[in-house]
């Protein structure tokens, strides 16, 4: 297959394309780098089967005569960390809105598959737990994380039109708080915050006092689920996530013992409208694509440690 991948230089893009050359796939993946970052990208220079094009999915792209047919498409662009998409917010709205439109409009033109990265956020500060596909959310239509929460209830509407309406084999994925190697070490999301400070000595900082909870899934995980949903007949969004659930005071205390720091914990105000917990029920991720998670936090973080001190290492 030849396969789009927009956000293809992301934490999750990069990931993904690496999963469709192993597997013998084309990938084109085109990035702007308002977050990604070069480096994701830097061991596919001479790779024949990727060709990397910088764009900004919210132009118009892919539908003139020379750029040629795709089979699949992924939509991975977006900022994703909550300080990137407060810092982005208009960024956020337009590729949530226009960005998706033009994503759509190439797999219509090309009778191409497509899967979005939906997330979690969708459903806000939620009121039901653990999460479940059916549960409608409970969103600040106007608060600062709105940018990026109604960008993605969009994008859904979105993806649920193109099917109904114009037959596009559209898949949507809910994806629930996910790291590894190659998350940006000063994007401000907790693990790749939590690792390098921890790696560096510094104090952690915890937000609020830290008995908010998340549930953490490690990035070959949540691939594998995404690519079982990619080849499934599921149109409606299917969360895919680890439902092992952490206080984030209990993540920061894995992340002591996995990188042998004796940092301490700094306790700073907690961001307006932080979700107070988050779990996905995978209950329908199981039964549709045979799917659990098999990587636990520590194991995880285990994986990943080498890759920040990596980054550690070249000045971050
Ligand atoms: P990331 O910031 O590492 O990657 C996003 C990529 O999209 C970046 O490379 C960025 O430069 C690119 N991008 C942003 N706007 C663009 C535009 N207009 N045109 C072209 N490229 C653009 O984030 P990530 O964690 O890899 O997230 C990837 C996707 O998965 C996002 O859509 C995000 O909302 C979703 N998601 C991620 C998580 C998670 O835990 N990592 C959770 C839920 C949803
Ligand atoms: N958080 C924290 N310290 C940090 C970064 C994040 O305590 O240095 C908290 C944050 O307030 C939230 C959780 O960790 O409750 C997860 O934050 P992240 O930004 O990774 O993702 P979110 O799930 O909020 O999108």
């Amino acid at each position: 297959m030849r396969v789009l991948v927009t956000g293809a230089a992301g934490f999750l893009g990069s990931h993904l394309t690496d999963r469709l050359l192993n597997e013998g796939h084309t990938v084109v993946g085109v990035d702007n780098f308002s977050t990604g970052d070069r480096e994701n990208l830097a061991h596919l220079g001479n790779e024949p089967r990727f060709r990397f094009e910088e764009r900004d999915i919210c132009q118009p792209f892919g539908l003139d005569a020379d750029w040629g047919p795709v089979d699949y498409v992924f939509n991975f662009a977006s900022p994703a960390s909550p300080p990137e998409y407060l810092r982005l917010g208009l960024e956020t709205l337009r590729v949530g809105s226009a960005g998706v439109d033009n994503t759509l409009a190439i797999a219509a033109r090309y009778n191409a598959g497509f899967l979005h990265a939906s997330t979690s956020e969708c459903y806000g500060d939620p009121l039901e737990h653990p999460q479940r596909e059916s549960y409608w959310g409970n969103v600040n239509p106007v608060g600062p994380r709105s940018v990026y929460d109604e960008s993605k209830r969009f994008a859904e509407a979105m993806v649920m039109a193109y099917h109904r309406s114009r037959g596009v084999n559209t898949h949507l994925v809910r994806i629930f708080n996910t790291y590894g190697p190659r998350l940006h070490p000063s994007d401000g999301r907790v693990v790749s915050n939590f690792m390098m400070q921890a790696l560096r000595g510094e104090p952690l900082t915890i937000y609020g006092d830290g008995s908010q909870t998340r549930s953490f899934c490690y990035v070959n995980d949540l691939i594998e689920g995404i690519l079982r949903l990619s080849r499934s007949e599921e149109h409606l969004p299917v969360n895919i996530g680890n439902p092992d659930e952490f206080t984030i005071l209990e993540c920061a205390q894995a992340v002591l013992e996995v990188t042998g720091s004796k940092s301490e914990l700094h306790f700073e105000s907690l961001p307006e409208d932080d979700p107070v917990r988050r779990r996905p029920d995978i209950a329908k991720a199981r039964a549709l694509l045979g799917w659990e998670p098999r990587i636990n936090l520590q194991e995880g973080l285990e994986r990943s440690l080498e890759f920040f001190k990596g980054r550690l290492a070249s000045g971050w």
